[in-house]
């Protein structure tokens, strides 16, 4: 089943003048799959992934993700949609630095509401748990370190059981040993709990892991 399937995506930008981004880009994700998205620098990759995770909503074809149609909704519809079903990491974490860990991953379950607060703590900490930080939970979260972050990051991402969870260089801000832990975790969360995955990544090593890479270059795949 496809879980998302994009049309004749283009994509533009007009500063400092008109520039194709995206260049009439079809692409389908099936429920499960592991994604990688490669490519070089100014390839396209983050322009994708923002139309895709409907952050960007400035664009020409259509994108359909579950069975719902992203084109031509109006910014409050896909907030809502967007904090129900699209869980992102950034290369940057941008936890609240004053808040603890656990209210961190909490907040867009506390948003949502569609879980007792209890509930959601609980659930909150199996995630922190599965990602190993569990011991961190009541420390503000800007004690901790880069690594640790990023991965209470991927906890708060997936606190609302997203359809899909996207990435855009979510290991690019990480050492060797940090990247490998969240390389590491992708994989346990595509093996053992089949979280369709899409992660924009510029290692060759971590997207041969993946069930299917896409390559973009000058905004086409190829
Ligand atoms: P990647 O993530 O693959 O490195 P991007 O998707 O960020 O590449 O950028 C693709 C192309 O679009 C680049 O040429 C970049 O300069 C251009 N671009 C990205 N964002 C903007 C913007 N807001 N305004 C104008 N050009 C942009
Ligand atoms: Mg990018």
């Amino acid at each position: 089943m496809n879980i998302l399937e994009a049309k004749n995506l283009n994509k533009y930008f007009y500063d400092p003048k008109k520039f194709k981004a995206l260049d009439n880009l079809d692409l389908t994700i099936e429920k499960g799959d592991f994604v990688s998205i490669t490519g070089k620098s100014g390839s396209g990759k983050s322009t994708l992934l923002y139309l895709l995770s409907t952050m960007d909503t400035d664009f020409e074809g259509s994108i359909n993700i579950n069975g719902s149609e992203m084109q031509g909704r109006n910014n409050s519809w896909l907030a809502d949609f967007r904090n129900k079903h699209i869980g992102f990491v950034f290369q940057f974490h941008f936890l609240l630095p004053e808040f603890s860990v656990l209210k961190n991953v909490m907040l867009p379950g506390l948003k949502r509401a569609a879980f007792p607060p209890q509930e959601l703590e609980q659930k909150a900490m199996d995630l922190l748990k599965l990602l190993d930080v569990q011991d961190q939970a009541l420390k503000r979260a800007s004690l901790l370190s880069g690594g640790q972050q990023q991965r209470v990051a991927i906890a708060r991402a997936l606190i609302n059981d997203p359809l899909i969870l996207m990435g855009d260089e979510p290991t690019g801000n990480l050492d060797s040993k940090n990247t490998g832990l969240v390389f590491d975790l992708f994989k346990k969360l595509s093996a053992e709990q089949h979280q369709t995955m899409l992660i924009v990544t510029h290692d060759e090593e971590f997207a041969k892991n993946t069930d299917k890479t896409i390559h973009i270059s000058d905004g086409r795949i190829s």
